[in-house]
């Protein structure tokens, strides 16, 4: 990853710190972005400089706006030229379809779903240029099959595997094998162990400990009854990014514990 520059949406934290940290480790330049206080801000960029990135930098922007994505894009180019997208910034809100907020729609469709448009359409053709690029989308289980009281957040990953392919279909033939092609994939998470997912293990405490929580949670539909952690989904980003992985395009690779394979 020595020369290349990785724009990671969401890494302030959870997967997208574990994905920027693991870049950085291989030795990508990483522009990290997201929301957060200036504490959590800061705390995210000396841990993506500690992983091997001494250059890493904050660039903000609330990814809900099309013309903030333009305008980080932009700002992030001129700083090095995006070899590696990694579309990650997402958010979630659970209620049965009759009551979820219709604000909350808009919201997670356009973070979840309509930012990966914006930031790929601006990002490939340059990659198609440099005959080098790698578009990582983080899906979620909820991409591939569905669950109760979670409409916005399935429909958004369902569209954002669709619209993986599209692209991965569009820009198949861009590089080469030495140069390493453009791809562009989603990696498909069943339960990591973030903050996204606390308001969940909280709801199934039952009066019982957080470990209580999290094992109801698991045991729900997650077979291996463990979770994975965001360096692990962070390890997975990586080697997508190696030449060697230039023919792994358009695939939605679940890291599940066996969530989909029932
Ligand atoms: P997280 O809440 O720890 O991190 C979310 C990141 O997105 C943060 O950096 C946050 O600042 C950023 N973000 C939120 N709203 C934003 C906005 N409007 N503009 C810009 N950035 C914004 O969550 P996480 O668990 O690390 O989730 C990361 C991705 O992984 C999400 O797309 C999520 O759907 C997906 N995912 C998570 C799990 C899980 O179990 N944690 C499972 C499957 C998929």
């Amino acid at each position: 990853m020595r020369g290349r520059t990785a724009l990671v949406t969401g890494s302030t934290s959870g997967i997208g710190l574990g994905i920027a940290r693991s870049l950085a480790a291989a030795g990508a330049r990483v522009a990290v972005t997201g929301l957060g206080d200036s504490g959590e801000i800061e705390a995210a960029v000396s841990a993506v400089r500690d992983a091997g990135a001494p250059e890493a930098r904050y660039f903000p922007a609330d990814l809900r706006d099309p013309a903030a994505i333009t305008a980080l894009v932009g700002v992030v180019r001129a700083w090095g030229s995006i070899d590696v997208l990694v579309n990650n910034a997402g958010m979630q809100h659970a209620a049965p379809l009759e009551r979820m907020p219709p604000g909350k729609w808009d919201d997670i469709l356009a973070l979840n779903l309509s930012a990966a448009f914006h930031t790929m359409r601006l990002v490939l053709p340059g990659m198609a240029e440099r005959g080098f690029g790698r578009v990582i989308n983080v899906a979620s289980v909820h991409g591939l099959v569905a669950s109760v009281d979670k409409a916005p957040y399935v429909a958004s990953k369902f569209g954002l595997v669709g619209l993986s392919k599209v692209a991965a279909l569009e820009y198949a033939s861009a590089g080469s094998r030495e140069s390493g092609g453009v791809t562009v994939n989603c990696i498909c998470p069943g339960w990591v162990e973030t903050p996204l997912i606390e308001p969940q293990i909280e709801a199934r405490r039952d009066g019982g400990s957080r470990d209580d929580g999290v094992r109801a949670l698991l045991s729900e539909k997650q077979p291996s009854l463990r979770m994975t952690l965001p360096e692990e989904i962070g390890a997975l980003a990586t080697w997508l990014c190696r030449r060697e992985a230039h023919n792994l395009t358009g695939a939605s690779l679940p890291v599940d514990g066996g969530w989909t394979a029932q």
